[in-house]
């Protein structure tokens, strides 16, 4: 992977950048305009890849930017300036960073950053159309306060849609067609207006399956309990608070899907009468009456029936006996996957570790990023789509 920097003062997440890519097992090389490194110094990409970054085509010998352009599966650009847009877009080359994406074999992704008029201009919106219909692709800019202190669009995608942007450009595309529902999050279930039951969740595990079942071409709907994550790219959101919200949110789209992935820590039960007023403390204890929330899961299995569609996935969290716990939840819910892990691993943290438990086997994964258990489950979704009819 080559990454490109450009002038702009968001040049100071080119490094994080690097570092997600790096984390991601990335092999990266980075390359520079001469600007860029007014604003990020050459020893920070240095530092972190153990090579200097590629800063001027003349000395060295070669022709660095045939080399770089064919060894890189993909170039991004972070940040794209105008000047940089403007340039490419004109097929110009004299600089490393435009002469290697003149010389890319594999996709180029650019991720722009300037000011929110900049980015209007119809002659930088001229050069971006014409880098599409060349065939690049493009993350962000976002809306949001730019260098200058106004808000507008401008911004330079976070480091982590840029990832996600350039898995989705290299990734395999086998849920394209696909339409993916995925739940994750915790509910809560309120007592009075300032109280609630709820469960530990972070929502990590089920978002990092929508952002991978988006990357890999599905729709995904992704319905998501309060947490304090940034939707996945390209996934659309619908935010719940209890079980019975979720359900309806569920129920709703639950035939349109073809596959279903409840990663939500549910809440179990709900109090029986939501109070409108702050309960007041006295010196005793207090008595609440829960009542049971549906069983979505379930609910999705006993509406499915005998039928192969939706598939369903479902996860267990056990402190115990996590197999066989698996394998009873699996029959009794009727799912096709149950991805079973135990309390003590995988709350909170970017890694999970589990057993991927079908009719047919177990399958341990070891211990492994949340996005990478994201990816072997929806392999297992994409071998089942592929067995029945579709
Ligand atoms: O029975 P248990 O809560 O251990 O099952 C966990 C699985 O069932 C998860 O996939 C969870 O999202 C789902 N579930 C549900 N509705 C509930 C409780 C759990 O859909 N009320």
């Amino acid at each position: 992977m080559v990454v490109g920097v450009a002038g702009g003062i968001a040049a100071f997440k080119a490094p994080t950048l690097v570092r997600e890519l790096l984390a991601a097992g990335a092999e990266v090389r980075v390359a520079m305009t001469g600007s860029a490194q007014r604003f990020v110094g050459a020893a920070t990409f240095g530092g972190l890849l153990g090579r200097p970054p590629l800063t001027d085509l003349w000395h060295g010998g070669g022709e660095p930017h045939v080399a770089w352009g064919a060894w890189a599966d993909a170039v991004v650009v972070a940040p794209a300036t105008a000047n940089l847009l403007a340039r490419a877009a004109a097929g110009m080359a004299d600089d490393p960073v435009a002469a290697i994406v003149c010389c890319a074999r594999g996709p180029v992704l650019w991720a722009p950053a300037m000011h929110g008029r900049m980015w209007r201009r119809a002659t930088v919106q001229a050069a971006v159309r014409r880098l599409r219909e060349a065939g690049d692709a493009f993350v962000g800019p976002e809306r949001g306060p730019l260098a200058s202190g106004e808000v507008d669009e401008g911004r330079m995608a976070e480091p982590s849609a840029i990832v996600a942007a350039l898995s989705a450009l290299l990734g395999p595309r086998d849920l394209a067609g696909r339409h993916v529902l995925v739940t994750a999050g915790p509910t809560l279930e309120d007592i009075d207006p300032v109280r609630f039951l709820g469960n530990r969740s972070s929502g990590r595990m089920g978002f990092a399956v929508a952002g991978r079942a988006a990357a890999r071409g599905a729709r995904v709907t992704l319905v998501a309990g309060p947490t304090t994550l940034p939707t996945p790219p390209g996934v659309e959101r619908v935010d719940v608070r209890s079980a019975l919200q979720m359900h309806d949110a569920v129920v709703a789209c639950f035939e349109q899907a073809d596959a279903v992935v409840m990663a939500a820590a549910v809440a179990d039960y709900r109090p029986a009468r939501r109070l409108e007023h702050k309960l007041k403390k006295g010196e005793g204890p207090i008595r609440l009456q829960l009542e049971r929330n549906p069983d979505i899961l379930a609910d999705l299995g006993a509406r499915r029936g005998d039928a192969s569609r939706p598939v369903l996935v479902g996860f267990a969290v056990e402190s115990e006996e996590l197999e066989a716990a698996a394998r009873d939840k699996l029959r009794r819910k009727r799912v096709d996957l149950v991805v079973a892990n135990h309390a003590e691993v995988g709350f909170g943290g970017e890694q999970n570790e589990a057993l991927l438990v079908t009719e047919e086997a177990t399958r341990p994964t070891g211990r492994l990023d949340k996005r990478a258990l994201a990816d072997l489950l929806l392999d297992e979704v994409v071998a089942r789509l592929a067995d029945g009819a579709s």
